[in-house]
This record gives C-alpha cells, sequence and structure tokens, in this order.
C-alpha cells in the first residue's frame, strides 16, 4: 500500500512519519471524526495536477464537523490553500486520493462529543482505480442495511460510520462481487458502500434523495449536472425500490473512489442488455476527461496545483 509522503498536522506541514496521535485518542476508541476524500488527476500533457472541486468537499467537509460538534476557525477556501501547499511540497506527478479528516484529539476515556479538544489533518496518497471492473461491475444486494439519519447521520462523513461500510464491502467482496448496494429500513436502494447510485429507467435518469440516508456525493451533483446540462436527460430524485433495479435499462455507481462505474449485474442478473449502455458510458467519458481539467467549459469545477 501506498503511504503519504507528508501530512498537514498539529498546524504544519512535516514528513508523514512524524504525524503521528497516541492509542488512547478519543476519534481512535469512539470513531468521534469526520473526514473527506477528494482526487487530484495529474495531467500528462499539461504536466500539472488538477484537484476536483475541493471548496464542495471542504464545505461539506465543515458540515460533517457541525453535526460532529466540532468547530474550526478554516473556511473551505483556507483548506483548499492548506491543500495546495501540501501538495505542491508532495509534488506527486500521478493520480492522487486527497483525505482531510478532522478528530476529537482528546487522549483518555469517556463517551462524549462536548468538551474535547479538536484537531484537523490533511495528507495525500497516490491513488488509482478503485473498482477494477469499472465498466462491468457485479453487485449483489447487501444483507446489512444503511445507518438512518436519527443513528449516525448518514450525512455527515463520519469515521464510526464508516465500520458499517467497511462490513459491507467485505461481505460482498468475499462473496466475489465488485460491491454492495445497502436498503434503508424500509426497504429502498440508498448507496454502495461508498458511492451514490442512478439507475435509468424509461430514459430518465432517477438517483435516491438526500433523505434517504444516502452521503451527499460531490459526483452525484456532477453527474446531475452533467446529465442535465450536457445530454439533455430529465434527472429525478425519488426513492429506488429493490426491485426496479432488475428492470431498469441502466445502472451506475458514482463517487470519488468509484468515479463512474457502470453495473452490469445484479445478483446474476444481467441489468439491461447486460453490458455498459449508451448513457452511463457517455456520462463516464464526459466525467473522465473534465477532471483533468480537459472540459474548459467546466474548468470552474479543477483547481490548478
Ligand atoms: N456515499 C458514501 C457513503 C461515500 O463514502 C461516498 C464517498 N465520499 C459517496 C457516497 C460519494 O461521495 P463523493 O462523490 O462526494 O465522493
Amino acid at each position: 500500500m501506498d503511504i503519504p509522503k507528508n501530512a498537514y498536522f498539529q498546524g504544519r506541514i512535516v514528513p508523514y512519519s512524524e504525524a503521528k496521535v497516541g492509542v488512547a485518542t478519543h476519534a481512535l476508541n469512539y470513531g468521534t471524526a469526520v473526514f473527506g476524500g477528494m482526487r487530484g488527476y495529474w495531467n500528462e500533457e499539461k504536466e500539472r495536477l488538477y484537484v476536483f472541486r475541493p471548496l464542495d468537499h471542504f464545505r461539506r467537509f465543515l458540515n460533517s464537523c457541525r453535526i460532529m460538534w466540532m468547530e474550526f476557525d478554516h473556511t473551505p477556501e483556507s483548506l483548499t490553500d492548506l491543500t495546495l501547499e501540501l501538495l505542491r511540497r508532495d509534488a506527486y506527478r500521478q493520480d492522487i486520493y486527497i483525505r482531510p479528516l478532522a478528530y476529537k484529539a482528546e487522549e483518555g476515556i469517556g463517551v462524549r462529543l462536548h468538551d474535547l479538544k479538536e484537531d484537523l489533518t490533511i495528507f495525500a496518497l497516490p491513488s488509482g482505480q478503485y473498482i477494477k471492473n469499472d465498466t462491468n461491475a457485479h453487485v449483489t444486494i447487501s444483507s446489512w442495511r444503511r445507518i438512518d439519519d436519527n443513528m449516525i447521520p448518514a450525512r455527515g462523513k463520519i469515521s464510526g460510520a464508516y465500520a458499517g461500510s467497511a462490513l459491507i464491502k467485505t461481505d460482498a467482496a468475499m462473496a466475489g462481487f465488485d460491491e454492495a448496494l445497502v436498503l434503508t429500513q424500509e426497504g429502498h436502494l440508498t448507496e454502495g458502500s461508498a458511492m451514490n447510485i442512478f439507475m435509468m429507467r424509461d430514459g430518465m435518469l432517477i438517483t435516491p434523495p438526500v433523505t434517504d440516508n444516502i452521503l451527499e456525493g460531490i459526483t452525484r451533483r456532477s453527474v446531475m449536472e452533467l446529465a442535465r446540462n450536457e445530454m439533455g436527460l430529465t434527472v429525478v430524485e425519488r426513492p429506488i425500490d429493490r426491485s426496479e433495479i432488475y428492470i431498469c435499462e441502466e445502472f451506475f455507481l458514482t463517487g470519488t473512489a468509484a468515479q463512474v462505474t457502470v453495473v452490469t449485474k445484479v445478483d446474476y442478473r444481467p441489468i439491461g442488455t447486460g453490458v455498459m449502455g449508451p448513457i452511463g458510458g457517455q456520462i463516464r467519458a464526459l466525467f473522465l476527461n473534465l477532471v483533468r481539467g480537459n472540459n474548459p467549459k467546466y474548468s470552474h469545477w479543477t483547481v490548478a496545483v
């Protein structure tokens, strides 16, 4: 596994080996941390690294902090500046993944959110494809349910909640699937272990609403905009029933890690024609091109390092 070169840690950029916390750290014991995840894309021709929508990622990150009773003097702009400074120091010439993490840094015992000191770190490391079969993924429906807003808020990217995602992912992987889709307690499809979902049905692009216990994905938002503006599609946010995936035309997953991953099989049943469809294919191509800073119309989504 690749490890980061440097980290922003306790207010300055240090070699990664110096960014360490004690074993009694609250966040390590209780999952009381929140994180973000964005990608930096290396553009070989321009010899530049482009970060995808950092301001939007940091807006969500600070919202997650608020949910978990953490206050920082930072703004999305200041966090973006810090990230760019870190990336200039790292000088990667390849695709990377950037991880901001805010955590309850107090060392000691006692479950709560209040009266605990907090800290914030950012690091980056090389990153490639997350799902190998990203044009023909085979997914299952997980036997685990998605966390509910009233258990651990799903719209916050809260570290402790990812114990659930890890159970979902490992059970799917051990059973030979590329990913798993997760249901709400009521039985609606929500998302994958770390990616949002879209289905094409009757010519419309449909995705679950933000009130169905999903993470409010930046890639999701980007894909909705691309589908409307570049492809003239009607995009609808509504609950999706489990059985709809058996009869839809196309299905795909979106996320920083998964990018646009096309799903062609669910529990051994072919989706649509059983191969990547035209809409998923087009959205993939549009997305994978613009993230490298190659589309002037969407240059406001990328920040050059
Ligand atoms: N859902 C979950 C649970 C996730 O962890 C992620 C990854 N951040 C996503 C959806 C996709 O969000 P984004 O497009 O912002 O990466």
